[in-house]
C-alpha cells in the first residue's frame, strides 16, 4: 500500500483535520500521481456537510486535481513518469453501458465511481479525493494537462471548467447567441471565459454589483444585479441560453422568463432544496429547462485543449491546506475570487 497524507472530515460538518491513509499499489493500468494542487469546489462543502445526504466518512474531499505521474503500472500506455496530469470528479465507471460506450461516463447507468465520497467498483473500498499528497487512478480516467497553463490555475478546469464547457457546447453557445451566466463563483467565472472564447455575447447575473468590474475583465459583455427587480423587467425574453450556477435555491421562474422563444436554461448549480417550476413559463415560449453534470473523459480532454488554445486559466487564490476551513466559510459568503486552490506542498 502507498501511505498518503491528507485532510479529512471525520463526520458530517466536522472541520477538516490532518488524516493519514493508504492508497492501493498501482495495478496494471494504474498511474500514481503526486498531487501538486487541488481546487475547492462548492460540491466539497455540500458533501462534507452531508447537505445532499448519503455522505461517507472519513471524507478526504477534492476533485479538481493536478499533479505529476510518479509511477506507472506495467500495462499503462498513455502516460509516463513525469507527465503533467489531472483528475476530475470520477475515477471509474462500468465501461459497458450506453453512456459509458458513448464517452459519457458521468451518466453511467450503474453510477460513476466518484473521486471521493463514493466506493470503487467493488462496492466497498471507499474513494478519497485530492486534498492529499498522492492518488492512484486507472489511466483511462486521467487527463493530460496542457503545457501552457500552470497546474495551479488549471486545476479548477477539471470540475468547474468541464461543468460549463459541456452545456455551452451541447446547447451551441457561439456567435449570435446570447448567453446568461447566473452566479459569478468558481463555475460562473470560468463560464464567462469559455462563453466569450466561443464567440457568444455573455451577460453575468450576480446578486449584487460587487463583481461588476471583475466580470468585464473576465470577458462579460453585460452585467446585472439580480437584487434589482428592474433587471428582470429589462431582460425579459432576452437570452438564448442561461446557465444557472447558483449553489442555493433561487426562484427559477423569474429566470425562465428571461429566455427567448426556444431558449434553454441549464441547471448546473445543485442546491440542497427543491424549487417549483411554472408550466406556463415553459409552454409560453417553448422553453427548455435542463440540467447538466460535469462531462465525460473525452469531452474533458477537448475542454482542456480548447482552454489551452484560448489561453484560458482560472483566477485563483492559492492557499495552504491549513486554511481550508476558513476558505469554506468564505465560499459560503460568496467571498472568493474566483476559486481557492490548495497547494499540496503544505500537506
Ligand atoms: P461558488 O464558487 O460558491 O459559486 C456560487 C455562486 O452562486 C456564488 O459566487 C454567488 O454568485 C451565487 N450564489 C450563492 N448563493 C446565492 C444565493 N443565496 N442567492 C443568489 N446567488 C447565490 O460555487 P461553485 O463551486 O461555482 O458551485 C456552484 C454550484 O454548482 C454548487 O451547488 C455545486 O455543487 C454545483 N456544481 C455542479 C456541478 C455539475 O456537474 N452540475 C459541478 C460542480 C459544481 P454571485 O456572488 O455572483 O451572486
Ligand atoms: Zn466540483
Ligand atoms: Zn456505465
Amino acid at each position: 500500500m502507498i501511505q498518503v497524507k491528507g485532510y479529512a472530515a471525520q463526520k458530517a460538518s466536522a472541520p477538516l483535520e490532518p488524516y493519514s491513509f493508504q492508497r492501493r499499489q498501482p495495478g496494471e493500468h494504474d498511474v500514481v500521481i503526486d498531487i501538486k494542487y487541488c481546487g475547492i469546489c462548492h460540491t466539497d462543502i455540500h458533501q462534507v456537510t452531508d447537505g445532499w445526504g448519503g455522505s461517507v466518512y472519513p471524507m478526504v474531499p477534492g476533485h479538481e486535481i493536478t499533479g505529476v505521474v510518479s509511477q506507472i503500472g506495467p500495462k499503462v500506455i498513455r502516460y509516463k513518469v513525469g507527465d503533467k496530469v489531472g483528475v476530475g470528479c470520477f475515477v471509474d465507471s462500468c465501461r459497458k453501458c450506453g453512456p459509458c460506450q458513448r464517452g459519457l461516463e458521468q451518466y453511467c447507468q450503474e453510477g460513476m465511481t466518484t473521486t471521493y465520497n463514493g466506493f470503487e467498483r467493488d462496492g466497498k473500498t471507499q474513494t478519497q479525493g485530492g486534498y492529499s499528497t498522492k492518488i492512484v487512478v486507472d489511466e483511462n480516467y486521467v487527463l493530460k494537462m496542457p503545457e501552457n497553463i500552470p497546474l495551479d490555475r488549471a486545476a479548477p478546469l477539471l470540475c468547474a471548467g468541464i461543468t460549463l464547457y459541456s452545456p455551452l457546447s451541447h446547447w451551441k453557445a457561439g456567435p449570435g447567441k446570447k448567453v446568461g451566466i447566473v452566479g459569478l463563483g468558481g463555475l460562473g467565472h470560468i463560464g464567462v471565459k469559455i462563453s466569450h472564447a466561443l464567440g457568444a455575447e455573455v451577460t453575468v447575473l450576480s446578486h449584487s454589483l460587487a463583481k461588476q468590474d471583475d466580470a468585464k475583465k473576465l470577458g462579460a459583455d453585460k452585467f446585472y444585479a439580480t437584487s434589482d427587480p428592474q433587471t428582470f423587467a429589462n431582460l425579459k425574453g432576452y437570452f438564448d441560453l442561461i446557465i444557472n450556477t447558483v449553489s442555493s435555491g433561487i426562484d427559477l421562474n423569474a429566470y425562465l422568463d428571461l429566455l427567448t422563444l426556444d431558449g434553454a436554461m441549464v441547471l448546473v448549480g445543485m442546491p440542497e432544496t427543491e424549487t417549483s417550476v411554472g408550466a406556463f413559463l415553459l409552454a409560453g415560449a417553448r422553453r427548455t429547462l435542463a440540467g447538466s453534470l460535469i462531462g465525460g473523459i473525452r469531452e474533458t480532454q477537448d475542454m482542456l485543449d480548447f482552454c489551452s488554445k484560448h489561453n484560458i486559466a482560472c483566477d485563483i487564490e492559492l492557499i495552504p491546506i491549513q486554511k481550508v476551513n476558513e476558505a469554506y466559510k468564505r465560499i459560503l459568503k460568496s467571498d472568493v475570487r474566483y476559486r481557492f486552490v490548495i497547494d499540496a506542498n503544505s500537506l
